[in-house]
């Protein structure tokens, strides 16, 4: 598999000023909480970019009708050995019970033709390839959060 040592924080500014590029984006508020200590991580950055696409379009299309305020939460942080990635929405969230089911291939709650159910599912297999984990977590902000994380990086002594 390929891999680079990657700052995450450098990735998402990146994603983040295309992503606002997007008409669907205009209306959503966008929150950036990066790390400035985050430490690189082994990954495959177009994986990761990908990745965050998907759970970006996710909460995007989760926040497509709701009345309050649309706001997305990038967030970057060290715990410890781990780096995480949290992505958090102020949309519906995901009920508990679906909690680990979503990330089960072909798992949706969309109309026919609109969602496959596998991103999140493929989202799964790439963190485990990365020997690393994406796991739902209740946002600050109301909605969904996912969190991915890796385990950093030592550097050569
Ligand atoms: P799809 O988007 O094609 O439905 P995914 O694997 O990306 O497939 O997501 C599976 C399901 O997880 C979605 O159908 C939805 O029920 C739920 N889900 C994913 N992201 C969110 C989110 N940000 N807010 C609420 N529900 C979500
Ligand atoms: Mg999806």
């Amino acid at each position: 598999a390929h891999r680079e040592l990657i700052v995450f924080n450098e990735l998402i500014s990146r994603l983040v000023d295309f992503w606002k590029l997007d008409a669907s984006m205009a209306k959503t508020e966008m929150i950036l909480e990066l790390d400035p200590e985050l430490p690189p991580v082994l990954a495959d950055p177009d994986q990761i970019q990908q990745l965050l696409v998907n759970l970006l379009n996710n909460a995007v299309q989760a926040m497509a009708d709701i009345s309050g305020p649309a706001r997305l939460k990038l967030q970057t942080r060290r715990v410890g050995e781990k780096v995480q990635i949290a992505v958090e929405d102020s949309g519906p969230g995901v009920p508990l019970h679906l909690a680990t089911k979503i990330f089960e291939p072909f798992f949706t709650t969309k109309e026919v033709g609109t969602g496959t159910g596998l991103g999140l599912s493929i989202a799964h297999s790439i963190m485990t390839e990365h020997q690393g984990r994406i796991f739902y977590q209740a946002a600050s902000l109301g909605g969904a959060g996912f969190v991915l994380e890796f385990t950093a990086s030592q550097p050569n002594p």
